[in-house]
């Protein structure tokens, strides 16, 4: 038996022995939704009882926080810290995590971390400040790997301090990197632009030729971080899918990146190793499972239809299907939470780095959600926002297509108007209505994608699927792939 199945089977007298789910059950996140089911929770056992649970959602969890007091919802006395995420329909939501759960979670961040690097490196960490969970991640990283024994230099940075930091940068050169693959894409554009200022500034300081000559050299040929960060090795990325960009950044950078799979609402994440074959799902502290592609159709179909999920150890090669994460965080476990991304099954035997957990890459969304890589828009809120009461006309159908220009997300709205008296104005008005939302007038206004011009028919055609259904977001066949620049 692999080291993964004992892990698995540890989990499984883990699940009866911490009591997971009755204690579960004392939540409000989980309580009517099971009682509404007739489940005797005193008679769950193990993987079987826990097929026996509902699927929680995103929504899950919104309505719980809603309706229901800090109190109802948390199993514990006290919380360490609130995470948040940005979340897609603009409303928060709020993640209590215990400090033995961000204890445990750093510890295996630094291990994951410490494969690669060696206590001579120095990270360069671009992430967003709290209450996001990353903002947490250049502390606990030196913490943990500190604890490990093997201390790394950590350069931290909020994605808006880069500019000012760059001197520092220049003076002490990062050797790997952690961030999001679009932000770190985005500032290789931004490192061209800043060095010859900052190096012809040092050399009117310094009374430096050397700078002075070398300012002058930035100036004749396109620089790229590669040119000035000369001892970058490796980049960790997490957040959004690192595909699309993996080529233009290894190009522009000169590292090895590799992909880091992590969600705000609990343990369970995943990450790549040496072999860049899909993503390694060590889970010590969750459970993973998949429902199938036919499963989700079945449920696409029939609303009230429950699916089936397949424990990941028992996982086929090629399946691909909707992850699923069951953990055990203190405060507020996840039960068979639905994170909404799309996975495969890419190995499931042994890998040449050691390690014989199962590798798994994320292929897409299951979800209505118009994803631009950090930011994820629902359409939900889309056609709230189209069809208020316009002076200009009214909409009766809308498609969005997703494409890119460059390595930057591409919205392209395409409208059938009910009516329209004045086109122009209509669009202007529809465009005013999408930047009310507050999650798209910051990923619009900081360039973090790129609104095509808004185009009026007369008729539009729909993608028809499943029963008659018809989809609002469509995807270029490309944009999951590789990014051209
Ligand atoms: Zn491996």
């Amino acid at each position: 038996m692999s080291e993964f199945q004992k892990l698995y089977q540890k989990h499984e007298k883990r699940l009866d022995g911490s009591q997971l789910l009755l204690r579960a059950y004392k939540s409000a996140l989980y309580h009517e939704r099971w009682k509404k089911r007739n489940i005797d929770v005193k008679e769950l056992k193990g993987y079987k009882g826990l097929k026996e649970v509902p699927f929680t959602s995103a929504n899950d969890l919104r309505i719980a926080w809603e309706n229901h007091s800090v109190e109802d919802l948390i199993l514990t006395e006290t919380v360490g810290f609130w995470y948040t995420t940005s979340g897609s329909m603009g409303n928060k939501k709020w993640i209590p995590w215990t400090y033995g759960d961000y204890k445990l979670a750093g510890v295996a961040t630094a291990h994951i971390l410490m494969n690669t690097l060696s206590p001579t490196d120095r990270v360069l960490t671009i992430v967003l400040p709290p209450p996001f969970i990353s903002g947490t991640m250049p502390f606990k990283l030196l913490e943990n790997t500190g604890n490990l024994g093997t201390p790394v230099e950590i350069l931290a940075f909020s994605p808006e301090y880069v500019q000012d930091g760059f001197g520092l940068l220049l003076k002490r050169p990062p050797t790997a990197i952690v961030g999001t693959p679009s932000i770190t894409l985005r500032m290789a554009d931004e490192v061209a632009i800043n060095t010859p200022i900052i190096l012809k500034a040092r050399a009117e300081m310094e009374k430096s030729m050397k700078l002075r000559v070398a300012a002058f050299a930035t100036k004749l040929k396109k620089i790229y971080p590669k040119n000035i960060f000369k001892d970058m090795k490796y980049g960790f990325f997490g957040g959004e899918s690192l595909d699309p960009f993996r080529k233009a950044i290894e190009d522009k950078w000169g590292l090895e990146a590799f992909d880091i799979y992590a969600f705000t609402e609990g343990f369970g994440g995943g990450y790549e190793c040496k072999e860049h074959n899909g993503m390694h799902f060590p889970s010590s502290h969750a459970i993973v499972e998949i429902i199938p592609d036919k499963e989700l159709e079945k449920e696409e179909n029939d609303p009230e239809y429950h699916p089936d999920a397949i424990l990941i150890t028992e996982a086929e090669k090629g399946l691909t299907g909707e992850l699923v994460l069951t953990d055990f965080k203190e405060a507020m476990p996840m039960i068979r939470y639905r994170v909404r991304d799309a996975v495969k099954v890419i190995a499931t035997d042994d890998c040449a780095c050691g390690e014989d957990s199962v590798r798994l890459k994320i292929i897409g969304r299951t979800d209505s959600v118009i994803n631009l890589g950090i930011i994820r828009l629902s359409a939900i809120i889309f056609d709230q926002l189209l069809r208020k009461e316009f002076k200009k006309g009214k909409v009766k159908l809308w498609e969005v297509f997703v494409s890119r220009e460059k390595y930057k997300p591409k919205i392209t709205l395409t409208v059938e108007p009910e009516f329209t008296n004045n086109e122009e104005e209509f669009k202007k008005e529809l465009f005013e209505s999408l930047h009310g939302f507050d999650l798209f007038q910051r990923g619009y206004d900081n360039g973090l994608f790129v609104f095509d011009e808004i185009k009026i028919v007369s008729e539009l055609k729909h993608e028809v699927y499943g029963q008659g259904k018809s989809r609002l977001v469509r995807y270029h066949q490309n944009f999951f792939e590789e990014v051209k620049f």
